[in-house]
């Protein structure tokens, strides 16, 4: 549905966003994750048409949006700073679009009311933007993007100025909403979990380079570089032969025999995170420590010193890289 083909972006003379191809399906939820700075803003402004790329095409339904501007593109934005008009109400900040656009009343109506009842905004539509929380202000920029009913609706860290409560409740409600309305979702942020929870397929980015692109599912397990493996949850890398390869912690154990283990190691440190212990562990013929997640169920009672061996099976070994 949308296209970029070798979109690539400097400024200055600097590349900030490197040869890019990637489709995006229609319906999906796709996000560009990434430390800052990686280029994840600049491809959204791109595709939003705020930004022009150096080399390369966007297209839209197969038509090349490269020349035309933001307001002729069939997309809107939605800000980490939401930007709603001050002196304007709730309901009079959503319909201002649609009165810009000249919809017959009725229609205007209708679609105020659907993204309200949506974005559950119902009892706050007489409010001004300064009688709003942080969390209600975002849903009133929501509410605003998809009244307009754009075929894509791009979201720029949009639950960033939030505390963590609100932005583990918005995160739920935004996947819900684009399940419900079936509007394709580009979305920034360098939150891996925020990433791992609401994406369909997720892009990894780095200096301005796609590291992996691929469901939550395949990133997790599969990494295809040593960024991935690290960015996104926590891993243990190892290198054998030449080769790196990665194991998540919760494929790690301990023994207290460390006969016939994979490696050797002390118990540096035993942190108690709820559900889980998770082991941290100096090995002894390598200058690394690994991490080990135990169940809670296991009641072994680990003391800081301790000799113990760390094992795995192979087979919960990752290769990275080619
Ligand atoms: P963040 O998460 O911090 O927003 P990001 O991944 O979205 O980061 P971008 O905002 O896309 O990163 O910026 C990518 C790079 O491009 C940065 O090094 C930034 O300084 C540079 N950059 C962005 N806009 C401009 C501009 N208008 N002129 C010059 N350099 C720019």
């Amino acid at each position: 549905m949308i296209e970029l083909s070798g979109v690539e972006k400097q400024f200055a003379g600097q590349v900030v966003v490197h040869p890019l191809s990637l489709t995006i399906k229609e319906g999906e939820f796709l996000t560009l994750l990434g430390p800052s700075g990686c280029g994840k803003t600049t491809i959204l402004r791109m595709i939003a048409g705020f930004e022009q790329p150096t080399s390369g095409q966007i297209l839209l339904d197969g038509t090349d949006l490269t020349s035309l501007p933001p307001n002729r593109r069939d997309l809107n934005l939605v800000f980490q700073h939401y930007a709603l008009f001050p002196h304007m109400t709730v309901e009079d900040n959503i319909a201002f679009g649609l009165k810009m656009k000249k919809l017959p009343p009725k229609e205007q109506r209708k679609r105020i009311d659907e993204a309200v009842t949506m974005t559950q905004l119902t009892a706050l539509v007489k409010r001004y933007p300064h009688q709003l929380s942080g969390g209600q202000q975002q849903r009133v920029a929501i509410a605003r993007a998809i009244a307009n009913k754009p075929k894509v609706l791009l979201l720029d860290e949009p639950l960033g100025a939030l505390d963590l409560q609100l932005r583990k409740n918005l995160q739920s409600e935004l996947k819900h909403l684009q399940r419900s309305l079936g509007i394709t979702f580009v979305y920034v942020t360098h939150d891996q979990e925020e990433a791992m929870m609401l994406s369909d397929r997720i892009v990894i980015m780095n200096s301005g380079k796609v590291e992996q692109i691929g469901t939550p599912r395949e990133i997790y397990a599969t990494p295809k570089t040593l960024f991935s493996a690290t960015f996104v949850g926590e891993n243990n890398i190892f290198s054998l032969d030449g080769r790196l390869f990665a194991v998540r912690p919760e494929k790690l154990s301990v023994e207290r025999n460390p006969e016939g283990c994979k490696r050797v190691g002390e118990v540096m440190d035993v942190l108690y995170l709820g559900s889980i212990h998770k082991l941290v562990v100096q090995l002894e013929d390598e200058p690394m420590t690994v991490s080990v997640v135990l169940d809670i169920s296991d009641e072994r009672p680990w003391t800081i010193g301790e000799k113990v061996g760390v094992n795995w099976k192979t087979e919960n070994e990752v290769v990275i890289g080619p």
